[in-house]
């Protein structure tokens, strides 16, 4: 009996190349964009592993770097960096803001030798997002590489790498895309492959190889793969790329800015002491809402009583050191959608109601969901 995910054909090289091109598409670098060609790679593995080749393939003990912390992966690349023996200099913002390209220009004044930048474009898991073209230009300025994780904002906001001076730009589909998790991207600009080629460091014969890839895929025409492809993955990607084009990239990212929009309205309606835990409306990222629960309330807790009624919502208390703190709305993908909204913050509500919240402050749920319904219109 043939089954549809296990009996398939092989996947081919022009079939893998097809998917390569809808993704330089997704990203404007056609072909025919203007300005330096970049050369993507599509790595058979999660995001962490085009992110890991970047740095290990840049860095080096020559490296001087300026890591930019504006969430959890920040901290991640520091690792990675260190362990390249580079030199990093942090650049931390509290993680309820964004970093401005004014802190970067600083930043990149007082150390005229760093030649590496690391950034996050947006946080899921801190619910920011940082202005990536004004840094971009500060960046270029500077004469250094700038690496850019948009994991968290490909699909849910614009991104234009090459426009913006991205040199290493790495995303994911399974965020704003909806798509699968198993593989993602690195584009590199002809700067970025440069500075790859000459260091000794970089990963080769290596699954971390970006330069691997180059040499066996793309400088040898993109005529055999190195190895057997992620072939469900490499569908599901496609597949999610064609819905994304289906739909309409700016209506796609319109649904993602209204989801984030109807959420911090529904919450400062709702009451019971629940607030944006990114203060700034427009340093809020269009793919998942932060919420900072009141004194007193575990958000570990508070997300469990609000799934118990529906354990199909897409909420989660934060990681790590936020756990206690943090509620996030993922609304992302499908769930960027008016109903998933109002359900996400009805839910938050009743738990709270449930909990007491912050004492004095009373919670409406009803206010709450027209508040989602108004800003959802409102911002058609
Ligand atoms: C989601 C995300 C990733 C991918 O990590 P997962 O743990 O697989 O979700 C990488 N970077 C950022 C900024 C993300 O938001």
């Amino acid at each position: 009996m043939t089954h549809p995910l296990l009996d398939l054909t092989p996947m081919t090289a022009g079939r893998f190349a097809g998917v390569e091109r809808k993704v330089a598409a997704l990203l404007g670098l056609d072909a025919a964009a203007p300005g330096d060609p970049y050369e993507l790679v599509i790595m058979q593995g999660e995001a962490l592993l085009p992110l890991e080749g970047c740095i290990r393939g840049v860095a080096g003990p020559g490296t001087v770097a300026l890591n930019i912390i504006t969430g959890p992966y920040g901290q991640t690349f520091g690792d990675w960096l260190r362990d390249c023996g580079a030199t990093v200099y942090d650049l931390a913002v509290p993680f309820d803001t964004a970093v401005t390209a004014e802190q970067v220009r600083a930043a990149l004044a007082e150390q005229p030798d760093i030649d590496f930048v690391s950034l996050v474009h947006a946080e899921a898991a801190t619910g920011n997002t940082n202005p990536v073209a004004a840094i971009g230009a500060a960046v270029r300025e500077h004469g250094a590489l700038l690496m850019l994780d948009a994991v968290a904002s490909v699909g849910a906001e614009p991104l234009r790498p090459a426009e913006w001076g991205v040199d290493l730009c790495v995303i994911g589909a399974q965020k704003a895309l909806g798509g699968p998790a198993g593989v993602s991207v690195a584009a590199l600009s002809a700067r970025a492959w440069e500075r790859l080629g000459r260091n000794p460091r970089a990963p080769r014969h290596s699954y971390l190889s970006l330069l691997d890839w180059k040499q066996r895929w793309i400088d040898a025409g993109r005529t055999a793969l190195p190895h057997a492809p992620a072939q469900l993955e490499m569908l599901a990607l496609d597949a999610c790329l064609e819905r994304f084009s289906a739909e309409g990239p700016e209506l796609v990212m319109a649904r993602h800015a209204r989801a984030a929009a109807a959420t911090r309205a529904g919450v400062s309606a709702l009451g019971g002491g629940i607030t944006p835990f990114v203060t700034a409306a427009r340093d809020a990222a269009p793919v998942a809402t932060t919420l900072r629960v009141p004194e007193g309330v575990d958000a570990g807790e508070l997300v469990a009583k609000a799934l118990a009624g529906d354990s199909t919502l897409p909420l989660a208390a934060g990681g790590g050191a936020l756990a206690r703190e943090m509620v996030r709305v993922n609304h992302y993908g499908p769930l960027a959608a008016e109903n998933v909204v109002r359900s996400c913050v009805a839910a938050l509500g009743e738990a709270l109601a449930e909990t007491g919240g912050a004492p004095g402050s009373g919670v409406d749920v009803p206010a709450a969901e027209a508040a989602v319904s108004a800003a959802w219109g409102a911002s058609r």
